[in-house]
């Protein structure tokens, strides 16, 4: 039986020079568009010049918010929102990782939403009792160009914005902001730095391993999940050892596109809802770092209780995938867990909370935020988590 599923219509126009292809086709969204690239990269490595030429060429007028850090703030999205609205944009156009991406999403929301009741993009966020304002059709097109391979969000239906004053990092969710063209170009992806490519590469893993085990039946995106399960066992390593690896490269931008589409339909469980919550309160911490940090953990509560088959025959088949072999089925879901440890040594991040600029003291208000902001993570998670579990997991993380 197949649930709610978001039907997986994504505009995707994916290769090597894709972004030279493309236009004329942004030209049918808009001819003023707001650029929000990833803050330094991006123009050090030519690419903004790029697309400001391609935008040129077609007639296209561009306006640069260069103000986007990992782990976008409500602060600099309604800035961007300002600047988009005072400029009379009508396309936003992100290039970068997933922070200038849910940043150019939060602006396509802002432009055209905000009127005497809405000011500022928390208005859309759901938290608590607080329901978030409704995203309509109006929101403005959007162009998503990603320049790494992990986040997904240039084919998922959210835009993840962090609160500095709160210290809450929610994901605002809303069909209209999957978006209307997204372009992976293997040549931007490629420059990323090693480090980048390793925790980036984690976090698509994380998507494509967390949607799979999710509550629920999910068959359409399992196919995703697992075959960017195996594209990743088969590249990210090579990837991140030679970043002139087109194919690896390929592979993994592959591998983080259908992530994406799976969690979009089956959503990412118990170690998503626990990472934001500690990027939340720790900005500096890189997403997937934080995914790093706490998997393993998650992983070895999910398989202790042994009393769901298909949890096990899940976290088996993920072992398979990376090449792990056993008749009992048990056995070999527990070699996922090993799996995992080896992919993480190979590529640096076998870290642990200790590893990060992390107080242990700040572990009960992690918790708290991850039932109160990320709930329904962790209710798909496959095995049931108390208050007591996910506290006690981050303290195993450290
Ligand atoms: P970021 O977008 O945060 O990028 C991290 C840094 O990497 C940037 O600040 C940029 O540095 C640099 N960078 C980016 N691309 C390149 C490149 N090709 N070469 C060199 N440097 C580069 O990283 P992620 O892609 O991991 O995005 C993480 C964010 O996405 C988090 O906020 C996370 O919560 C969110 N997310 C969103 C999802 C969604 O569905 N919307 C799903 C999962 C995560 P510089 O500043 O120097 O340019
Ligand atoms: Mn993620």
């Amino acid at each position: 039986m197949i649930s709610k599923n978001n039907l997986f219509q994504v505009n995707l126009q994916f290769g090597r020079g894709s972004l030279n292809k493309t236009g004329e086709e942004i030209k049918a969204y808009g001819d003023n568009a707001l650029i929000v690239p990833a803050k330094n990269s991006m123009k050090r490595l030519g690419f903004l010049d790029k697309l400001i030429e391609i935008l040129e060429s077609e007639k296209i007028n561009s306006t640069v918010f260069e103000k986007v850090e990992q782990n976008p703030t409500v602060e600099e999205v309604d800035e961007g929102i300002k600047l988009a609205r005072d400029n009379n944009c009508n396309l936003i156009i992100g290039i970068g990782g997933g922070s200038s991406i849910d940043t150019a999403k939060g602006i396509a929301i802002g432009a055209t939403h905000f009127n005497e009741d809405i000011s500022t993009i928390w208005d859309f966020v759901t938290i608590d009792e607080k329901r978030g304002a409704q995203i309509t059709n109006k929101i403005l097109p959007t162009v998503a160009i990603t320049s790494t391979s992990g986040t997904g969000s240039h084919v998922t239906p959210y835009s993840v914005i962090t609160n500095k004053k709160t210290h809450e990092k929610p994901g605002i969710y809303s069909p209209y902001i999957v978006p209307t063209l997204s372009i992976v170009d293997i040549n931007i992806v490629s420059s990323m730095p090693k480090e980048l490519t390793a925790v980036t590469g984690f976090d698509a893993l994380c998507h494509a391993m967390e949607s799979f085990v999710a509550i629920g039946e999910h068959p359409i995106s399992d196919l995703y999940a697992l075959k960017s399960v195996e594209l990743i066992s088969e590249n990210l390593d090579k990837a991140y050892n030679n970043g002139d690896d087109i194919n690896a490269r390929t592979n993994m931008a592959l591998a983080d596109t259908l992530a994406g589409l799976a969690i979009s339909t089956s959503r990412s469980v118990l170690p998503h809802s626990m990472a934001h919550s500690i990027s939340g309160h720790y900005p500096m911490v890189q997403h997937g770092m934080a995914l790093a940090c706490i998997t393993l953990q998650v992983m070895k509560f999910n398989l202790e209780s042994n009393d769901s088959k298909i949890t096990v025959e899940k976290y088996a088949k993920i072992a398979e995938l990376f090449g792990k072999k056993g008749t009992d089925k048990k056995e070999l879901a527990l070699k996922s867990i090993e799996a995992i440890l080896e992919i993480q040594e190979k590529i640096g991040i076998q870290k642990t909370l200790s590893d990060l600029p992390i107080d242990k003291g700040k572990i009960e208000i992690m918790t708290n935020d991850a039932f109160r902001i990320m709930k329904s993570g962790i209710e798909r998670n496959p095995r049931k988590a108390e208050k007591s579990d996910v506290i006690k997991i981050y303290e195993e993380s450290f």
